[in-house]
């Protein structure tokens, strides 16, 4: 169908950071496929770890266990400070599943209709629900009926989340870094007063990071550089650094909410996929890779503030972790194929804010490489 627009190129092959065009020409890959491949492509580990299973079972349904699957939960739980998780296949199916316990939590506690708060500005996925909890108009645009029980205020207040709240509220549902919405970084405690404002009133705190997760945000996950715990994480992207696979992880009272036959999946939490994402966790918590995002991070957004601070055009440079965005006065959407004309992807989102999620895996020289490209291309550009 019609849903992507004009492509125009094609790639045939990745590796590392680069990928190839059916030209055999090569990119450096500075959106690692829309915050995906954390790790780059073709990483032996991954690889290895895929063919394996492959040849040992590619799938199992739910109504058996299946070693990697538990082999995966055990980890994620480790590392995230949950007590259970589900499985599904994408974002949006996680957040449904988030959206699925916040409703029964507020059922069983005798709230007929119960309401969520989401952010503005937010993207929580294009399935109905999660496009009816998303904070931005064009993509629901056709689609009403939305689904209800959606409450909207401006990001990063706690205020208007405290105001917005009534007797129908069971859970505020937030990105810690807004990705779509053009990597807006709220103020440090934001998800601090939001934890302490939940447990206050008694609803869930649920963070998507499906986007910030996995190692991206220089932490394994973004709500750990807060020191807190929600109630409930969502996590997909680069979960299986390109395998198919999300994640609603869960603590306390939510993860005890859905009971059997509440939810389901049939792909989900398959053996080829869990085996997988086990070694790309792994990899990302054994390999110091947080410590290097870090690293990087400093170094790119330094590197872009040296150049690009008091250009103008430019209103800020700004990120967190391997999530930088660079906002401009005007419109860029044309940068993403000027950049590509200099070897670089990259991305432009809400119209004019440049998004780079480069991979874990960068060299100090291809990370240096990036930044001098993107400067390059922004200050002809203006
Ligand atoms: C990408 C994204 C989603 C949706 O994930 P899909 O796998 O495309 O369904 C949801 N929330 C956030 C924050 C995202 O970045």
């Amino acid at each position: 169908m019609n849903t992507y627009g004009h492509r125009d190129t094609t790639l045939v092959k990745g590796e590392g950071p680069y990928v190839w065009d059916d030209r055999g020409r090569r990119y450096l890959d500075a959106i690692s496929g829309i915050a995906v491949c954390g790790l780059g492509y073709s990483h032996p580990k991954i690889v290895d770890a895929l063919c394996d299973q492959a040849r040992t079972l590619i799938h199992c349904s739910n109504l058996y266990l299946n070693r990697p699957q538990q082999d995966l939960g055990d980890l994620l739980l480790r590392v995230s400070g949950m007590d259970k998780v589900f499985f599904g296949n994408s974002g949006a199916e996680a957040n449904e599943a988030a959206i699925k316990i916040a409703r029964k939590f507020g059922r069983d506690k005798g709230i007929a209709l119960p309401q969520i708060i989401t952010a503005d500005n937010s993207f929580h996925g294009r399935t109905m629900a999660t496009l009816s909890a998303t904070g931005n108009a064009k993509i629901q645009k056709g689609f009403d009926p939305l689904v209800p029980g959606f409450v909207r205020v401006p990001y990063a207040s706690v205020d208007a989340v405290a105001q917005a709240g009534n007797n129908d509220t069971v859970a505020v549902f937030v990105e810690p870094v807004q990705g779509e919405g053009g990597i807006r970084v709220p103020p440090t405690r934001y998800l601090n007063e939001l934890r302490e404002l939940c447990n206050e009133r008694g609803w869930l705190l649920m963070c998507d990071e499906i986007q910030s997760g996995n190692g991206r945000a220089g932490a394994y996950f973004a709500y750990q550089l807060n020191g807190i715990l929600p109630d409930v994480v969502t996590t997909a992207k680069g979960l299986g650094n390109g395998l198919p696979i999300g994640a609603c992880l869960a603590r306390g009272d939510a993860a005890g909410v859905l009971q059997q036959g509440n939810h389901g999946s049939t792909f989900g939490g398959n053996p080829l996929v869990t085996r997988t994402a086990l070694a790309v966790v792994e990899t990302i918590v054994e390999e110091n890779y947080l410590e290097r995002v870090q690293h990087l991070s400093q170094l790119m957004l330094s590197g872009l503030k040296a150049q690009l601070d008091g250009v103008k055009g430019v209103v800020e440079v700004r990120g967190l972790g391997l999530l930088i965005g660079i906002e401009l006065e005007r419109e860029c959407a044309e940068l993403v194929e000027k950049a590509k004309q200099k070897n670089i992807l990259i991305n432009v989102t809400n119209a004019r804010t440049v998004r780079l999620l480069p991979p874990f895996i960068l060299s100090d020289e291809q990370a240096q490489e990036i930044v001098d490209t993107v400067c390059r291309v922004i200050k002809e550009f203006l």
